[in-house]
């Protein structure tokens, strides 16, 4: 881990809560499928793994990011200049070139598209990702499914980094709570995801169950697949 990046968190953490404790800290870079990160705490232990893809990035970015994770740790406000600063670098040229040959290097073209023929996954995918992640999840490849499966509503592939959606939900007989639930699903795979070597396990740990049920018309969206 380096100084600096332990520093940055030290001081960020400081600003956030000026009379809490220091807890012990571990920052390290983690060779993510995509450009992300995560803060988890455990036994008082504050564990960061940031996205390798950012580790030459400048303090400013770093402290932005520290500010974000340690503010959704900690239930504060993210503020806007920090979720700028962070957003406007990780889509800038150089790192979408960095996650782009990531993602080429492990092959596999897609030609599927993520507009359908009534619903775009893409915008889908950034309102949720504005609503529920802090806008901090990096857009996977996101596409329709060729077939009409209906024995897989969607899944998360970590070694292509996509996010593959059943075609039979591209339909205005499905409501939008219903493909937002989908994809949420996925993008919390997303966000739990490491490396699998392209192995495609579908793991819902405690937490990750915890967070799905966040989204607001589970139930309704549960209710509705059933009946499909
Ligand atoms: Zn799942």
């Amino acid at each position: 881990m380096s100084d600096r990046v332990f520093a940055i968190f030290q001081e960020s953490y400081r600003c956030l809560r000026p009379r809490a404790d220091m807890p012990e800290l571990t920052v390290e870079f983690y060779p993510f499928t995509n450009v992300h990160s995560n803060i988890r705490l455990r036994d008082g232990k504050l564990h960061v793994r940031l996205s390798d893809l950012l580790e030459g990035a400048p303090d400013r970015v770093l402290r932005a990011l520290a500010h974000i994770l340690l503010a959704k740790m900690y239930r504060k406000p993210i503020e806007r200049e920090h979720s700028l600063h962070y957003r406007r670098y990780v889509s800038s040229r150089l790192i979408a070139e960095k996650a782009h040959l990531l993602r080429q290097a492990r092959g596999r073209k897609f030609i599927e598209s993520a507009q359908g023929r009534f619903y775009n996954l893409e915008s889908i995918f950034e309102d949720l990702n504005a609503r529920f992640f802090g806008g901090l999840l990096a857009r996977p490849r996101l596409t329709w499914s060729r077939s009409h499966a209906r024995h897989r509503l969607g899944h998360y592939d970590p070694a292509h980094n996509a996010i593959v959606v059943s075609r039979i939900f591209d339909d205005p007989r499905v409501p939008r709570y219903v493909v937002e639930y989908i994809l949420y699903h996925e993008m919390l795979h997303l966000k739990h995801a490491v490396k699998l070597r392209g192995s495609r396990r579908c793991v819902h740990t405690p937490e990750f169950l915890a967070e799905e049920k966040l989204f607001p018309s589970l139930a309704k969206a549960r209710e509705f697949l059933k009946r499909l």
